[in-house]
């Protein structure tokens, strides 16, 4: 699944091919793709910007956005060839931008521009972008609240832009136990995890994200991420910090790779 630093190599990459490009048509073939949709405007014209908040990237037009989520299997691709899986096509002037989700969890969504922070609001601050004033809402809800600090992380109302890979890299790098609940953390504790975000999401950025041994992610261009060559513990069997055997459990029956020695 994308997560942000995937959402966010794809949007670089975008943001070089398309960016002022006039938008002449596009078609949302698939209705659970377009299931949120009551608008179907016209004459969009020029991309303007091309904005990320978590997972979501926001194409902005003069009135108009597009808001891509990539779901689980979601994929933004240029120039490629249609497939059963293309529910989107958008004819650039010189480029066509194509929409293919598999399972089809993604989708798009049309808004008008002054509607885009009311649905940007509903999500948490963006864990790449985070000020004091966010850390601090974020630490509140933490210490009103019992669920597993894995949970937490992972629920996008909190923050945005973790999914299930970083945040078993986070927790490890911060030598925390994905099951602790989240007002057991110490304020110490806190800012460690802050600061591994910002660590671990640069450095899989660095890397273009990560591409599992599914492949089902890859950049607009079609190459692959790097960085699943530098992962700290997902998918790993023996802890290259402490040598000890890696546990792989389950939370919310997503995969948790944890260090009884490290993670205390
Ligand atoms: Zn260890």
């Amino acid at each position: 699944m994308p997560e942000l630093p995937e959402v966010e190599s794809v949007r670089k990459v975008l943001e070089n091919s398309l960016l002022h490009q006039k938008l002449n048509r596009y078609k949302i073939t698939d209705k659970r793709i377009n299931r949120f949709n009551v608008l179907n405007p016209k004459n969009i014209g020029v991309l303007n910007d091309i904005i990320r908040k978590g997972k979501i990237l926001q194409f902005k037009f003069e009135n108009i956005s597009f808001l891509f989520h990539l779901g689980m299997s979601g994929r933004l691709a240029l120039n490629s060839s249609k497939s059963k899986h293309t529910h989107g096509i958008f004819n650039f002037e010189n480029d066509i931008l194509l929409f293919d989700d598999i399972r089809k969890f993604g989708y798009i969504k049309i808004l008008k521009n002054d509607e885009v922070h009311n649905h940007f609001d509903s999500i948490g601050p963006d864990s790449l972008k985070l000020t004091q004033s966010s850390k601090n809402k974020i630490l509140q809800k933490a210490n009103n609240s019992s669920v597993e600090i894995k949970k937490f992380l992972l629920n996008q109302k909190n923050i945005s832009g973790l999914g299930n890979i970083y945040v078993n890299e986070i927790l490890f790098l911060s030598k925390v136990n994905p099951f602790l609940s989240t007002f057991e953390l110490t304020s110490d504790t806190w800012e460690t995890i802050f600061s591994n975000i910002r660590k671990i999401l640069k450095k899989a950025i660095k890397n273009n994200g990560t591409t599992l041994s599914d492949m089902t992610y890859y950049l607009p261009l079609g190459d692959y991420g790097n960085h699943q060559n530098n992962l700290l513990i997902y998918g790993r069997h023996i802890c290259f910090s402490c040598s000890g055997k890696i546990d792989k459990l389950f939370i919310d029956s997503r995969a948790t790779y944890m260090c009884y020695k490290c993670q205390k």
